[in-house]
């Protein structure tokens, strides 16, 4: 059941209070990619340009991760610049460089065109739709977007969320694309516009997913080192996707676990510098990470056996 990612492929310069990259290997379809492809095959659709490192690839490759779709043009790699608050809580892009990003026209090779299971990255939602009309009926459609294209294409944005199943955010855009600050509200408005069900993102607080009639809470795993957040929410949408697209079950019931198995990558994500944990990890610790989530929030109610 294929397992398709379309976005972002980067050069990204990081700075935290720990140290700094310079070009590593980043970019919003990498990180799902790197995380995905721990639990399941993952197909990977973006552009690169000329100065895109060759090891770069290779080291998606090496995890599996199928790259017909990515294509290399003429010209610069998407980059982008950030510097870390001491507390880790907030960031400042420094720069952005779209490069080849900039004419990115997603092209959807033949062999993807079947995939089950779509997640599209953070980009133009015109562009996010253009995907959705080349794919043939897939049976799991989740969705990214950010801040910028909530103020500048609310409309084609709007559009999108009749079209997919899963609108993943974090806190302040399920806030600023509803108008709503209470962040339960603001997953119901979001619901109101299509998608079945809502994820949001809380960063250090964890994360939650709605539909209609539940609301399932994970929280962040208890880490006390944390070295980049960089991709955390894009290493939690590969894990949750991947989840759901290994054992094809939509039941609400693997839906929470999918939620535990992106929290889970998403943990791992930001125990290093960029990718370097996702490129590393085995399945078993994944495994082991999630049954220390359930220890995490597992209790029993008075007078009830452990
Ligand atoms: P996150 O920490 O989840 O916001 O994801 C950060 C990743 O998104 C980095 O690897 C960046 O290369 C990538 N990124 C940053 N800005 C953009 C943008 N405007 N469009 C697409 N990807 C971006």
């Amino acid at each position: 059941m294929g397992l398709l990612v379309v976005g972002s492929i980067a050069l990204d310069s990081v700075i935290t209070p720990f140290g700094e990259t310079a070009d590593a290997l980043g970019g919003a379809a990498v990180f799902f990619a790197m995380a995905g492809a721990v639990l399941h095959p993952v197909q990977v659709v973006g552009v690169v340009g000329s100065d895109f490192p060759e090891a770069h690839l290779k080291a998606l490759a090496a995890r599996g991760v199928d790259l017909a779709g990515v294509e290399r043009q003429t010209g610069e790699s998407f980059r982008w610049k950030a510097r870390y608050s001491y507390d880790l809580n907030s960031r400042e892009t420094l720069e952005t460089r779209l490069g080849v990003f900039a004419d990115f026209r997603p092209r959807i090779p033949e062999q993807f065109r079947k995939a089950r299971f779509v997640f599209l990255g953070n980009i133009d939602p015109e562009l996010q739709l253009s995907v959705l009309d080349q794919v043939q009926d897939p049976t799991l459609v989740a969705c990214d977007t950010m801040n910028y294209w909530i103020q500048l294409k609310r409309d084609v944005l709007l559009e999108l969320l009749r079209h997919i199943d899963i609108l993943m955010v974090n806190d302040s855009e399920a806030r600023e694309l509803s108008g709503d600050w209470n962040i339960y509200r603001a997953a119901r408005w979001i619901l109101s516009r299509g998608p079945k069900m809502a994820v949001i993102k809380q960063g250090e607080h964890g994360a939650l997913l709605v539909d209609a009639d539940t609301t399932f809470k994970v929280p962040a795993y208890p880490l006390q080192e944390v070295f980049d957040p960089t991709g955390a929410g894009d290493a939690f949408a590969g894990g949750f996707m991947a989840h759901v697209a290994r054992t094809g079950d939509l039941s609400f019931a693997n839906l929470r676990r999918a939620m535990v198995y992106g929290s889970a990558m998403g943990s791992l994500a930001v125990e290093a510098f960029g990718v370097q944990r996702l490129e590393q990890v085995a399945l078993p610790e994944v495994r082991a990470r999630v049954r220390a989530f359930r220890d995490l929030v597992h209790f029993a109610l008075d007078g009830e056996d452990e």
